[in-house]
């Protein structure tokens, strides 16, 4: 066959047709007499990360990796999307290195939400999942309120050992990691390379600590029950917040119906009059119906009133799985993975949900 195009930077096989994938680089570079992937690229001229997707397999290899070393684990979350972002199997591998936990993005919630009352939750939350970390911290990359904290507890926790900083994607890593270099100062001495995951195609950024040790830049792990996988990117920019988030809220009688956009759907079946607070997206659309309206109003504005999906995609996008729900408690929140959550007050109501195929909805115990 042809000669495959090697990187000369990771040794990745170049592509050029996938920019969000592994290897991409742009036809124009392979004229260069030196070719290597737009991931090297921008980390050897801009001291830039970039986020790569990988395979599941290779994400077992990593936490594999991980279960070997002696070192501190900083694990990253997007408080808004907690559980989409939540990486299952870390406890199995990571032995009896400390995790830091780091909930990311946390100028996205409401200015009201105590702060020490959301990491008690993280951690009640945490402990459901079965990882146990040392410390629990917010921060917002972007805003860079909690960053330099966040840099200190890492460095109070490691003890002069390795970092490694694991998330998945879209959790913000690259953000921190960025900020990080710039906080620091990331010139000529302060190198920054990639070393090998062994048994992968991936690399790991490779940050120079001032004792020697480093701080190493995992990829991101996909999650495949998240939304954001079902979506083009002109649909996220509408369903990802860019900023403090405004609950919504609806008083429900039974027999009514909440449509988010086109890609959920929350219908009240039975119980008494209540409240429903929607935490989503400022920019996403929620309709109000009654429950007898709901199926037909779906059929025929899908892409219309109710988007995203934007009408190019409605053919293509995932049909809505129906579950139902019991809430026995006083404030339960319904979560959509990747997209937000509803918080309903009161027991004893009667839910049904929709939701694209494969993505996750579950209940929890109310956030705040
Ligand atoms: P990664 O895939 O984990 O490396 O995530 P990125 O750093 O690429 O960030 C994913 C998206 O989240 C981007 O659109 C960022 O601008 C956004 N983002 C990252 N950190 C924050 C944050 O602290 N707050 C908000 N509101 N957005 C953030």
């Amino acid at each position: 066959g042809k000669d495959k195009i090697i990187c000369s930077g990771c040794g990745i096989s170049i592509q050029t047709e996938e920019p969000n994938n592994l290897g991409y680089a742009p036809k124009s570079a392979l004229t260069r007499e030196v070719i290597i992937c737009q991931r090297c690229f921008k980390l050897k001229h801009y001291n830039e990360v970039q986020d790569v997707p990988l395979t599941d397999d290779d994400f077992l290899k990593i936490l594999n990796e991980l279960g070997k070393k002696n070192a501190l684990i900083v694990k990253v979350v997007d408080i808004f999307d907690f559980d989409g972002s939540w990486l299952q199997g870390l406890p199995r591998f990571v032995g009896n290195n400390p995790i830091l936990l780091v909930g990311n993005k946390v100028d996205l919630l409401p200015k009201s939400v105590k702060r020490n009352k959301l990491v008690n939750w993280m951690k009640w939350a945490s402990k459901n999942y079965g990882l146990k970390p040392a410390d629990i911290h917010l921060m917002s990359a972007e805003t860079g309120e909690g960053v330099m904290e966040t840099a200190s507890l890492i460095d109070k926790w490691r003890e002069g050992r390795d970092v490694y900083v694991v998330g998945s994607t879209n959790v913000g890593k690259s953000t921190f990691i960025n900020r990080l270099l710039k906080e620091f100062g990331a010139d000529d001495e302060f190198l920054i390379t990639t070393s090998n995951i062994p048994g992968t195609t991936l690399d790991m950024i490779d940050i120079p600590l001032d004792d020697g040790a480093s701080l190493f830049d995992t990829p991101g792990i996909i999650n495949h029950h998240q939304m954001a996988h079902r979506l083009n990117k002109n649909e996220l920019k509408v369903i990802s917040p860019r900023k403090e988030v405004k609950p919504t809220v609806f008083q429900l009688n039974d027999q009514q119906t909440l449509f988010f956009g086109g890609l959920a759907r929350l219908d009240f079946l039975q119980g008494e009059g209540r409240s429903f607070v929607c935490y989503f997206s400022n920019e996403l659309n929620i309709h109000r119906t009654k429950l007898e309206k709901a199926d037909q109003l779906f059929e025929n504005h899908l892409g219309e009133l109710l988007t995203p999906p934007f009408k190019e995609n409605v053919d293509s996008f995932p049909e809505l799985v129906k579950k139902e729900w019991k809430l026995t408690e006083e404030k339960q929140d319904i979560v959509i993975s990747g997209l937000g959550w509803v918080t309903v007050h009161g027991k004893g109501a009667q839910i049904r949900t929709f939701a694209p195929k494969g993505v996750h909805v579950s209940i929890r115990p109310s956030i705040f």
